[in-house]
């Protein structure tokens, strides 16, 4: 089963929860046993899975890319928008959860984030759910 989210960004730079979303869809599909692979069709967002219970974790991996990657540099691209290529291709545009008796497989901390880098936009987030 293929579907697609919508996910509306409302910063340059951000990580929005979307595990609620997600298990939804799953819910939908009536997959018990599977695997759920999560895919960004986009060049300046990204998907991971990380710390959910506190906030400060995404504030600090958000300082780390921003520190990491800075905006201002001796970049090439002419749209201006290079630390957000550079900050996709670090966290990667595809994630995969285990499904078992028709939820996603986290650990307890866990949860899915989209990743903005170049927002605020309307973006997509396509999923594919497997039955194994
Ligand atoms: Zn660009």
């Amino acid at each position: 089963m293929f579907a697609t989210l919508n996910v509306k960004t409302s910063s340059q730079t951000e990580m929005v929860d979307v595990t609620g979303q997600v298990q939804q869809e799953l819910s939908k599909s009536g997959v018990e046993e599977g695997r759920l692979t999560l895919y960004v069709p986009h060049t300046t967002a990204a998907i991971t899975i990380n710390e959910g219970a506190d906030p400060a974790v995404k504030a600090d991996i958000l300082m780390v890319l921003n520190q990491m990657v800075p905006w201002k540099a001796n970049y090439k691209h002419m749209e201006g928008n290079s630390p957000a290529h550079v900050k996709a291709s670090l966290i990667g545009s595809a994630e995969t959860v285990i499904i078992s008796a028709g939820r996603l497989v986290l650990g307890t901390w866990q949860r899915i984030f989209f990743c903005e880098f170049d927002g605020p936009r309307n973006r997509k987030l396509h999923l594919q759910i497997a039955s194994l």
